[in-house]
């Protein structure tokens, strides 16, 4: 397998669970997208307030992976957190109240507005989203390499897909022989000649990291930017969401913005501490791409997970594994089966 972000990690451990020897080679990145995310999952998504795609299913789905994981590795891998979201407009207070009369499940707007005055400034009252979750990326990511490792899984090095042979059903890269590979590169899928013609698209991040003593770290606050609690007293600022880019590194920019959101926003002193830029592996449809080469039956793919790779990844790794093992169907609307055409036209 190739990578190990929260695809490559959650692959990996369900492989491994199904009775599967598995190789990991990744290379280790800062810059990857599991590595700056902030590791929210968020039941409903933009102005209109809508729920996310498959969220009554993934979200139950995650939380359970993610405490079970936790549990074997002792590690606090999840937290459900309410996501308190400052109403920047009476008209977005209007739809948000609409909103509740006809679909209460995951949002309210609380009696008392003025319960967080003393931390943020903000004018028209506060919704509340409950249930979400946070999800500790970078303790899971390197929990699981340190694992990888120790059972001596993991090759710490760039994959170069010049090296890979392919002979009949089996697979040669190096000195390594295998019957199958999965690709869970993120972005770098995006430029190999199996998966290269997939309606991938890229999606550039970024986020600063802000040292805020005083605010409390039970919740996640949103007012355009999401400030999330990340560790101590350092929460995660961010993010914006670019299509084009002429560099994955952080801009002067979007630093600007950031520290004038923090200026304008809250009213306790702030330091910024670090600034991440990362690329999201988006798709066009914004649906993930998982299964194998319609010609090259043992190169699969494990990707495409958008902005929401942390409650995706768990549910469709499963879904994969399982149909490796046991031949049960993805999703369509996530199996790559919807594209065998196009990528069947490659040589
Ligand atoms: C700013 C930002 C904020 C985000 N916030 C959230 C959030 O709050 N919640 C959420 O659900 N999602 C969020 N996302 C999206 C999330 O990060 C992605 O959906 C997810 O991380 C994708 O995981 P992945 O494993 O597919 O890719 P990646 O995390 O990119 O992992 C790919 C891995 O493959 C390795 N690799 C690549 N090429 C090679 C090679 N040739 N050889 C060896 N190794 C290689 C890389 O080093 C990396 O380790 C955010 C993304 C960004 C950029």
């Amino acid at each position: 397998m190739i990578g190990q972000g929260i695809c490559g990690t959650f692959m990996y451990r369900y492989l491994a669970d199904a009775g599967y020897t598995v190789l990991v080679i990744d290379e280790a990145r800062n810059n990857s997208a599991s590595k700056v995310a902030a590791g929210v999952i968020n039941p409903v998504t933009g102005r209109r307030i809508v729920k996310t795609w498959l969220i009554d299913e993934v979200m139950p789905f995650a939380l359970q992976e993610y405490k079970k994981l936790g549990n074997e590795f002792n590690i606090s891998a999840v937290q459900e957190m309410s996501i308190v979201e400052f109403l920047p407009t009476p008209q977005i207070r209007e739809s948000f109240l609409k909103k509740i009369s006809e679909d209460s499940q995951y949002i309210a707007v609380p009696e008392d507005s003025t319960r967080w005055q003393e931390f943020f400034n903000y004018d028209f009252g506060f919704g509340e989203i409950s249930p979400a979750l946070l999800v500790n990326l970078p303790l899971i990511l390197d929990t699981y390499r340190d694992n990888m490792r120790r059972c001596n899984n993991l090759l710490e090095e760039k994959f170069e897909i010049e090296n890979l042979i392919i002979t009949g059903d089996h697979l040669t890269y190096k000195d390594i022989k295998s019957t199958a590979l999965i690709f869970c590169d993120g972005i770098s899928s995006g430029g190999n000649r199996f998966f290269r013609d997939l309606p991938f698209a890229p999606n550039k991040g970024e986020a600063v990291l802000v040292e805020v003593n005083d605010l409390p770290a039970n919740h996640i606050y949103k007012k355009g930017f999401t400030l999330v609690p990340w560790k101590n007293n350092i929460f995660w600022l961010g993010a914006n969401y670019l299509w084009e880019f002429d560099t994955d590194i952080p801009t002067p920019g979007f630093y600007r913005f950031a520290e004038n959101w923090l200026k304008q926003t809250l009213k306790l002193p702030f330091k910024i501490v670090d600034h991440l830029a990362g690329i999201r592996p988006a798709t066009l449809e914004r649906r993930p791409f998982v299964g194998f080469h319609p010609v090259y039956k043992n190169i699969g793919l494990f990707n495409g997970m958008g902005t929401k790779g942390c409650s995706l990844a768990p549910f469709f790794a499963r879904q994969f594994v399982e149909f490796i093992k046991y031949g049960t169907a993805v999703y369509k609307e996530a199996d790559i089966k919807r594209f065998s055409g196009i990528l069947s036209r490659l040589k």
